[in-house]
């Protein structure tokens, strides 16, 4: 018999080689801008004709190539980034495969021009499927030009399977935005068929996140703090910028990752963020964020995807831990009460949702614990002390109710002289109270939802809960559907508080309730629980636990036409503070709303 095995011939090989690196016009442009970055560029270009399929053209600044280094760079593994094992285990450079300009090649005709600071005069180097076709002098500054034109020339195949120019276009601007990003300092423009896409200046980060992507996200913006010191001791630190929940977009696309300042994709970090919004968000609406995580290289492997968009890490439980915990300290030390905003005097029917960016009161990032103990024993302990402490300052001293109508109203904790303003209930909906900056205006449904959401939380990890026994335990039928959604969660309903007996077919016997469910309810509460558990499984495709804890609060919540007493207004308002959201519902809507005293008085004319 024959022998089958050929080696492939040059030209094919490198070919094949190339369609890893090089899939479609955008990845020339990451290979190219990141090798100027490579070089020390200040000042970057990116020209291209029909979405690239034409032209794609990089002019830097940087440290330019001597003619030999120049020719040679066109040879498939030549880097002058790495040398040894040890530097590949450390890389700090985007590039170091030695393949981009190799692959380039390959697939295209390239002109390159480049001068180093000591060469008096250019080298120009015209390369065209892998083959050298010209090597002359030329006039050009320190830096480097590379024009790579008829991408897949030489592989119709591949030019074939290119997408229209607008998707091929979007997907070189995404490219860019990435890079501009996270190299803020640098000049970059973006010129695409003779038309000016992006022109920036070396900028701080908040400022290119803007020219970026417009004026309306720079209220949103929140800082991720830097922690510099983090990465020195523990070689890990993470910094950027985060939304507001109110910000938040219908799509994923704009969430930035950064390792090291290369832009990656992972599943897993990006929870992390989304994690730490939990419940702050509605339903299929997405933060913007962008985020840099510096990591010591050697925990880290890049080279495990060809354009090395995914990365190992060895330590990837940190690394989560770390961005999750950040992003809730960023979110609960900024204020995120909405306030309103009258526009205008002329435009005095619409009012403009906007929030602000003040230090509140700072909820200390593992509340879970907190929460924990102050609605287990519901006695005042220092952790609430000192909650409370901290968010007295919202409140005004003046229309405060006296210490005696405090210990009346049952709220005042011992050793504590915490006394909350008179509140006001409108149409049984809406509570207001006046704060130091104005009135806060609260939906009383919405914010009791968010206490028993949380509460409901707290129960699933704690033993032994509370429940108050019925005097007559209650048989309740339920359909079969129903009857086996109970079983399923008997065991989280009773953490909740309900004291529940299967007896017989699609029959329970009720004996005990949460102490939260008003008198008079015990009857249909299951059933309403049940009924909401189903719909938001069906809708919103929720976690057991965390659906059972949505549709419990939502029906036992007081409603929206409740009638509330003093008490209960400022027992509703204390517990609210407590919680680690007390912003937003669990539905991600508004639960407090604040007016300003400067608002009112512009309202009223006033100088
Ligand atoms: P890698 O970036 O992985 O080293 P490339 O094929 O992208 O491989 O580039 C090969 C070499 O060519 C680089 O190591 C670098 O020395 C040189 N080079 C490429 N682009 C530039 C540039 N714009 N300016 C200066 N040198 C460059
Ligand atoms: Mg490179």
């Amino acid at each position: 018999m024959r022998n089958k095995i050929n080696i492939l011939p040059e030209n094919l090989a490198s070919k094949i080689a190339a369609g890893e690196v090089i899939q479609r016009p955008a990845s020339v442009v990451k290979e190219l801008l990141e090798n100027s970055i490579d070089a020390g560029a200040t000042k970057i270009t990116l020209i291209i004709k029909d979405a690239g399929k034409k032209l794609i053209q990089i002019v830097d600044n940087g440290c330019g190539m001597s003619e030999d280094d120049a020719v040679i760079a066109f040879q498939r593994h030549s880097t002058s980034k790495i040398q040894t094992l040890e530097d590949l285990e450390q890389i700090t450079t985007l590039g170091f495969r030695g393949e981009a300009l190799a692959s380039i090649a390959a697939v295209s005709q390239v002109d390159m021009i480049t001068k180093t600071e000591e060469d008096e005069i250019a080298t120009k180097v015209s390369v065209e499927g892998i083959v050298i076709k010209e090597v002359t002098k030329t006039s050009f500054e320190k830096g480097t030009s590379i024009s790579v034109k008829n991408l897949f020339f030489n592989t119709p195949a591949r030019r074939e399977f290119l997408k229209s120019n607008n998707v091929e276009f979007k997907h070189i601007f995404d490219v860019f935005v990435r890079i501009a990003l996270s190299y803020s300092e640098l000049e970059m423009k973006f010129i695409s068929d003779g038309e000016t896409v992006l022109d920036l200046r070396p900028q701080q980060l908040d400022e290119r996140i803007v020219d970026i992507f417009g004026k309306n996200l720079q209220e949103a913006l929140m800082l991720i703090e830097n922690d510099p010191e983090g990465y020195e001791r523990i070689g890990l630190s993470v910094s950027g910028y985060i939304s507001k929940p109110d910000f938040s977009k219908k799509s994923r696309s704009e969430q930035f990752l950064f390792l090291n300042r290369r832009y990656i994709i992972n599943r897993s970090l990006n929870h992390a963020v989304f994690q730490a919004y939990e419940n702050m968000l509605e339903k299929n609406n997405y933060p913007f964020f962008i985020l840099f995580i510096k990591i010591d290289p050697r925990r880290v492997d890049v080279n495990v995807h060809p354009s090395k968009l995914e990365v190992k890490f060895k330590d990837e439980r940190n690394i989560y831990h770390l961005i999750n915990s950040s992003v809730r300290k960023t979110l609960s030390e900024n204020n995120l009460i909405p306030s309103v905003k009258f526009e205008s005097l002329n435009d005095n029917i619409k009012i403009k949702f906007q929030q602000i960016f003040k230090k509140v009161p700072e909820f200390s990032s593992n509340k879970n614990v907190e929460l924990d103990k102050i609605f287990v024993d519901g006695k005042s302990t220092d952790i609430q002390v000192d909650l409370i402490e901290k968010i007295k300052p919202i409140f005004s001293e003046e229309g405060n109710i006296t210490e005696d109508e405090a210990d009346k109203s049952n709220i005042s904790l011992s050793g504590f002289s915490f006394t909350p303003p008179v509140c006001y209930q409108l149409h049984n909906q809406f509570i207001i109270v006046p704060i130091e900056e104005g009135m806060m205006i609260i939906d009383q449904h919405a914010a009791h939802e968010r206490i028993l959401f949380e509460k409901a939380l707290v129960s699933f990890s704690i033993k032994n809960n509370v429940s108050q026994q019925l005097l007559f335990p209650h048989t309740i039928e339920f359909s079969a559907g129903d009857f086996a959604i109970i079983q399923i969660l008997q065991d989280d309903l009773k953490k909740l508080g309900f004291e529940i007996k299967i007896f017989g077919r699609n029959t329970v016997v009720l004996e005990g309730v949460p102490v939260d469910i008003k008198p008079g309810n015990e009857l249909t509460i299951l059933q309403e629980i049940v009924d909401l558990y189903k719909e938001n499984e069906y809708e919103q495709k929720l976690e057991p636990r965390e659906n059972l804890a949505k549709s419990f609060a939502c029906k036992s919540a007081i409603k929206f036409g409740d009638t509330l007493n003093q008490t209960e207004m400022r027992s509703l308002i204390e517990q609210l503070f407590m919680t680690r959201v007390p912003y937003v519902c669990p539905h991600g809507r508004p639960v407090i709303i604040k007016i300003s005293l400067e608002e009112l008085a512009r309202r009223f004319g006033r100088p």
